[in-house]
């Protein structure tokens, strides 16, 4: 599949629920409302659309929500779309999960195919990581950490970087994911959603976090490259990477190759944008594989050029995008 902007789209990220275990203050507010049942598509449903979009080219999938992992029968998705690794379909079956329940799945994981993850973890202070994810226990996502390196599963812990929240601790965070071989991306905070306190006070721009960083390691750019919107830099006295994404400092579209299924079967052709084509309409209707098909070229055709994110205090109200990160899927 090519954009009108020549851009490959070979991923898709698929949102499988809307609803989490943890309140992180920056993705949704304490007294959410999730979609009612009927709107969600069933586990079948996720797998024929995700199925399409593999047959149209895409090589990687990755799930998100919300927590994927709180998705009831998830393994079961999981298991089916593992098979398209086996046969050669897909290159890369990955899921991005705040890691509270990976003591219990990761070894179904591993042997379904998954063979990397993304982790995020904003503090490694108990106190703080309970006021910035609200319901989180940071025991449970440690232990899961533990169990999910133990089963072969290589990480990559994501942070989100919250001034006055978890700015005094990134050194710490740096050090910690580099003695146990993990490399760790630093993320903008995105305004997507109302939330119960003001982003633009919140909002810490990487330039700051990486001019911070540079105090205390000796970095030099990596030319590592996943496809995705993440700078990295090697830190020579961990050995390890550490990335930046920047939607709001820097623009990171030119080489977006991704699109986004929300659990609802809504697809975003851009996360920061509010066109989307709606796949629940179709394989629900009577149309079968064809119209899928047409309607996911259909939607490719009108993938914007980019994002137009800002945070400054007169968008502190009006978010530019109404819908929470969880309902698209980080
Ligand atoms: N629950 C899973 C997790 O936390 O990893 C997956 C979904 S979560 C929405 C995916 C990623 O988006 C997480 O790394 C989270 O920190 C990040 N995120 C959520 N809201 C965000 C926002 N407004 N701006 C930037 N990143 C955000
Ligand atoms: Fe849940 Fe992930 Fe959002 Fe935190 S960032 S509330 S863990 S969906």
């Amino acid at each position: 599949m090519i954009d009108p902007f020549g851009r490959h789209v070979s991923y898709l990220r698929v949102s499988v629920t809307d609803r989490c275990d943890f309140r992180c203050t920056y993705c949704m507010a304490e007294n959410m409302t999730f979609l009612p049942k009927k709107d969600v598509l069933n586990l079948e449903e996720l797998e024929a659309i995700t199925a399409a979009f593999i047959r149209k080219g895409v090589r990687k999938v990755r799930l998100t929500g919300g927590e994927p992992l709180v998705r009831k029968g998830i393994m079961a998705l999981i298991n089916s779309l593992g098979r398209y690794l086996q046969s050669g379909e897909l290159d890369e079956l990955t899921l991005t999960t705040n890691g509270s329940q990976l003591s219990k799945y990761s070894k179904e994981l591993f042997q379904a195919g998954v063979r990397r993850i993304n982790v995020s973890l904003d503090t490694l202070d108990p106190e703080n990581f309970k006021k910035i994810t609200r319901w989180g226990d940071i025991n449970k996502v440690l232990s899961g950490l533990d169990t999910a390196q133990n089963a072969g599963l290589k990480i990559k812990l994501n942070t989100v970087a919250v001034r006055g929240g978890n700015d005094h601790e990134l050194d710490d965070m740096v050090r910690w994911a580099g003695d146990r071989g993990m490399d760790i991306t630093f993320i903008e905070t995105m305004p997507m959603g109302a939330i119960d306190e003001l982003r633009s006070d919140r909002f810490l721009p990487l330039s700051e976090v990486k001019e911070n960083l540079a105090k205390n390691w000796t970095m030099t750019d990596s030319s590592h490259k996943t496809g995705g919107p993440a700078d990295y830099v090697n830190i020579a006295e961990t050995g390890q990477r550490v990335g930046f994404i920047t939607p709001l400092s820097h623009n990171f579209c030119e080489s977006c190759n991704r699109v986004r299924l929300t659990c609802t079967g809504m697809l975003y052709m851009c996360l920061g944008q509010n066109d989307n084509a709606d796949l629940k309409k179709i394989i629900r209707s009577e149309g079968g594989v064809e119209a899928l098909d047409a309607a996911i070229d259909e939607a490719i055709g009108r993938k914007p050029k980019g994002h137009d994110f800002i945070i400054d205090r007169q968008s502190d109200h009006i978010p530019a995008v109404a819908r929470h990160m969880s309902v698209t899927g980080g």
